[in-house]
């Protein structure tokens, strides 16, 4: 197996057993980005020289008997709204084209005190808004699995590096599905752990109360072993939650176990295919010993309203810091206030600027209790019925995605349609809750999703869950031809 295939597991035992060295690792990894990136478009920046030092100081640590934990020397790349110095942050936006990182973000500094190796950074739609990958000012990542396919979003270039072999973990940040959904379409495991259990200092702002730092890795085991380094209580990020208050054992076994599978994700506007091929995962479950239970999440047809008056609300007062003054680009004009409104006009892409028109009305005086305060009651109420769905089981189970990868161009002019693909993935931001998607099968030769969520800190049940599932199939191990 190539050494860029492997796994962060595999990877860490071939290490310790002096099989290969960090570089050895590091140079595949470059390697293929060298092959493949120029089709797929996944890495937005590469740290060639700082990466392989980064792998030198790993393999000279190891060879002195200092070894750090698993992801010692393991390559990773980095979405490019996370501060890591050493690289430009733009968040896939021409207002923050050549903005030099400052600082590391804190999930940047745990990941090279743990002495993962820092490979780049991979591309993402423009300030994490979108479901495709398409929105960032450097142009599309295309699908691993077919380049004529959007790799899903905003993480698309992480999700796309991690099935193409560029890396062995990416970060992601996921606000309302974007770990999770383009994982699902590559073909990868992507997690959302519960708000506040990964501090989100050093990630650009979206939308406060619902974006989350997570990794994308090919199995759930892999994204344990990086959440082990990423999460913990920060002084940096009052959100932050400290997450060893709460200990929940992973299951060992699938026996015994309920899935709550909510009836309200089985109805119009999911595709055949994908539902056939996640209801075979489910069976597979069943035949594992798990039990499947009907349960209600009645508010299901609200959560794209709730979500897409509340994220563009928060991204009217979080984007508010992007004046052509402070940060990144600024257009030249003929005083302050044309300034202003050219840097924007100029800087921010069209859905940018339309969550931004959208959020700034939805809080406006005579908007507000319409908007913005039902939106919040419907989130209270999303919460209790989420609550009460996971009362009588572990975890819940859906599809991640209503369809597999569509084409580019596809729904770029359609906000509406791309918003709708979100249906599964924005209620678990919504009320807080940790989620994975991993790879369940292949629908029109394309990757589908399984998403699993939880109870708030409740992280390691659904990756043990994963983890058991993955354990008894093979889904997670298809590799795309390209
Ligand atoms: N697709 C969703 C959106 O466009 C989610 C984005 C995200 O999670 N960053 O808002």
């Amino acid at each position: 197996m190539a050494l860029n295939f492997l796994t962060i597991k595999e990877a860490a035992a071939g290490l310790k057993s002096g099989e290969f060295s960090a570089v050895d690792l590091t140079r595949a990894c470059l390697d293929r980005i060298q092959a493949v990136n120029g089709e797929i478009r996944a890495v937005v920046e590469v740290a060639e020289k700082s990466a392989i030092e980064e792998a030198l100081v790993s393999d000279t640590r190891r060879d002195a008997g200092r070894a750090l934990g698993d992801l010692d020397g393991i390559p990773v790349l980095v979405k490019d709204n996370i501060q890591a110095v050493g690289t430009k942050t733009t968040a896939g936006s021409k207002i923050l084209a050549g903005y030099a990182s400052t600082y590391d973000a804190t999930v940047v500094r745990k990941l090279r005190a743990a002495g993962a190796v820092i490979l780049g950074k991979t591309n993402m739609d423009e300030f994490a808004m979108g479901s495709s990958t398409e929105t960032s000012a450097y142009g599309p990542t295309h699908n691993p699995w077919n380049l004529a396919k959007i790799p899903g979003g905003s993480s698309g270039g992480s999700a796309a590096a991690v099935a193409s072999g560029m890396c062995l973990l990416a970060l992601g940040t996921d606000t309302g599905g974007s770990i999770r959904q383009p994982a699902s379409l590559c073909g990868v495991t992507g997690f959302k752990p519960t708000y506040g259990r990964v501090s989100r200092y050093g990630a650009i702002s979206m939308a406060s109360s619902l974006d989350q730092i997570g990794p994308i890795t090919r199995t759930a085991e892999d994204a344990k072993l990086a959440l082990g380094v990423l999460e913990g209580q920060d002084p940096l990020d009052s959100t932050s939650a400290d997450a060893k208050r709460y200990v929940w054992v992973a299951p060992t076994s699938l026996k015994g176990v309920r899935l709550g599978v909510p009836k309200e994700y089985f109805v119009g506007g999911l595709d055949e295919e994908v539902e056939r091929t996640v209801k075979q995962a489910m069976a597979k479950f069943e035949s594992l010993g798990a039990e499947l239970v009907e349960v209600s999440l009645p508010s299901t047809r609200h959560a794209l309203a709730v979500y897409y008056v509340l994220m563009p609300s928060e991204v009217s007062a979080n984007l508010a810091r992007y004046d052509g003054m402070r940060f990144g680009y600024s257009a030249n004009a003929a005083n302050l206030h044309e300034t202003y409104l050219k840097t924007r006009g100029e800087g921010f892409g069209a859905e940018v600027r339309r969550r931004i028109l959208i959020g700034t009305y939805a809080l406006s005086s005579g908007y507000y209790d319409a908007y913005y305060l039902q939106a919040q009651k419907v989130r209270t109420r999303m919460c209790r019925e989420f609550a009460a769905a996971l009362s009588g089981v572990d975890c819940l189970i859906s599809p991640t995605s209503p369809s597999v990868a569509w084409d580019l161009g596809e729904k770029f002019d359609d906000p509406i349609a791309m918003y709708l693909s979100d249906i599964y993935t924005v209620s678990v931001n919504v009320v807080g809750a940790p989620a994975v998607s991993i790879p369940c099968g292949l629908a029109q030769n394309l990757p589908v999703g399984l998403q699993i969520i939880g109870r708030q800190f409740e992280d390691d049940r659904v990756l043990g869950i994963a983890r058991l599932f993955q354990a008894a199939t093979d889904h997670h191990a298809a590799r795309p031809m390209i």
